[in-house]
């Protein structure tokens, strides 16, 4: 082979291999792979994961996927693919979806935030705070997911982070909707268009 073609053949290989990678890593289209792992303890109900590599965003996606009639999120970065399509996917059988955004957050970052209001899923974003800061998912108002996993693929991939499911907990549940609720009544409908920047000091 000419070696200005093996040099054409080489460019488009990798081309191509950096197109399959980002394929694979950012698509709503099922093909991401999910990092399954047990959780590191269950007792009484109570489920623990830790990140890096320890299934927390499996665990989020498969919860997301249980649920029969309504969620309600709290995010602050809000970047996983993974949990997006869940959402969807949750709110295309009927669940009630809902979701509540950091403001500067959601206007700072690639979010996912667009993906599920084109998915017909109640967004808003929370200005009110230096950061809205809650990382909260409540399934069918029985299951709490919380922690400082944060809903993206570095807080899967890379940083050391927690996360909880309190399952059948509807007591605990409840305050975590009540929560929701205070925070969901100053919050902005979310249009798809950037907000102003409020003056905060992080
Ligand atoms: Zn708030």
């Amino acid at each position: 082979m000419p070696k200005g073609a093996a040099h054409v053949l080489s460019l488009v290989l990798v081309l191509g291999a950096i197109f399959l990678v980002r394929e694979l890593g950012d698509s709503h289209g099922g093909h991401v792979f999910l990092d399954r792992h047990p959780p590191a303890v269950t007792d009484d109900g109570i489920s623990v994961y830790f990140s890096p590599h320890g299934g927390c965003e499996a665990a989020v996606v498969d919860r997301i996927n249980s649920a029969q009639h309504s969620i309600d999120m709290q995010a602050y970065t809000f970047t996983s693919a993974s949990i997006a399509q869940a959402l969807a996917d949750a709110q295309s059988r009927g669940v009630a979806v809902r979701a509540v955004l950091d403001e500067q957050a959601t206007n700072e970052h690639d979010t996912e935030a667009l993906y599920l209001k084109d998915h017909g899923i109640a967004v808003y974003t929370d200005g009110d705070h230096p950061i809205a800061h809650n990382k909260v998912i409540v399934l069918d108002a029985r299951t709490v997911i919380t922690g400082s996993f944060n809903f993206t693929r570095q807080a899967e991939n890379a940083n050391a982070e927690n996360l909880i499911i309190l399952a059948d907990r509807p007591t605990i549940a409840a305050a975590y909707e009540r929560n929701f609720e205070f925070h969901l009544s100053h919050s902005q409908p979310f249009t798809g268009m950037l907000q102003p920047m409020r003056e905060h000091t992080r």
